[in-house]
């Protein structure tokens, strides 16, 4: 695999651990059910110790097929979105990616072994630290962290080959647009209620921007300056 992936993928793929069937049942069920085709998604899926992501008293409904609470309100995604998610970014392995809002840093794990770097961003200071803490000691080491408001995306280090933002607000930022690369892709959860959005992607072309639409979801509202007040 490009990327390093083989490598990584031996380091974190526990064939002896406990969840190792019912995280090979929901990729099935990634497959089969939802229709995830990208092999390197499902491939990162099967890698990933979700169980590891979740609160511990949750851990043996890490393979389910639904969102689980997280800290201060917030969720960690259902697995489904997640694959959906990461699949429409379309990574083959080099792209610099912004994650916008990466709660448990399980979206954050997967995009790490997909793409050469991550800079993800999350607002509260609490989960941040934590789900920081969490992958670096699980060894996730492309990716760079920073807490505050990811509406104002990361300046510095645009533009971004994709942008994936995990909480729902009102309307694509234009900010974050600004900081797509030619030929990028923003995918976003965007819908005019605070819990119920459309899946976007916004693809930034030659000729300019493209938007698609990918069925409904529900997340936690994307909170900032070009998202929700707070
Ligand atoms: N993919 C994550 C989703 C977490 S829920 C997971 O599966 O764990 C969405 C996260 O977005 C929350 O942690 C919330 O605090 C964060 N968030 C909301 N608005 C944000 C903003 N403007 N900038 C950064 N993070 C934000």
């Amino acid at each position: 695999m490009i990327n390093g992936f083989a490598s990584k993928s031996d380091r974190f793929s526990n064939p002896g651990d406990a969840f190792e069937l019912p995280r090979r049942r929901m990729v099935e069920q990634l497959r089969t059910q939802y229709g995830i085709r990208d092999e390197r998604v499902l491939s990162a899926m099967m890698t990933v110790p979700r169980h590891l992501f979740v609160p511990e008293a949750l851990s043996s409904q890490a393979y389910k097929d639904n969102a689980l609470p997280l800290a201060a309100g917030q969720t960690v995604s259902q697995p489904f979105i997640v694959a959906r998610m990461t699949e429409l970014l379309c990574l083959k392995g080099n792209e610099r990616v912004l994650e916008i809002g990466f709660g448990s840093g399980y979206q954050t794990a997967i995009l790490s072994l997909l793409a050469r770097k991550i800079y993800a961003i999350e607002r509260i200071k609490e989960i941040a630290d934590v789900s920081k803490a969490r992958l670096m000691s699980l060894g996730f080491r492309n990716v760079s962290y920073r807490v505050g408001d990811g509406t104002l995306g990361w300046p510095i280090y645009a533009p971004f080959d994709a942008i994936l933002v995990a909480a729902g607000g009102p309307k694509v930022p234009e900010t974050l647009i600004g900081q797509l690369a030619t030929g990028g892709r923003l995918v976003m959860p965007v819908g005019a209620e605070e819990n119920s959005q459309k899946l976007v992607r916004v693809t930034l072309t030659d000729t300019g921007l493209k938007t698609e639409e990918f069925g409904r979801c529900s997340f936690v509202p994307l909170i900032g300056q070009f998202g929700w007040e707070a």
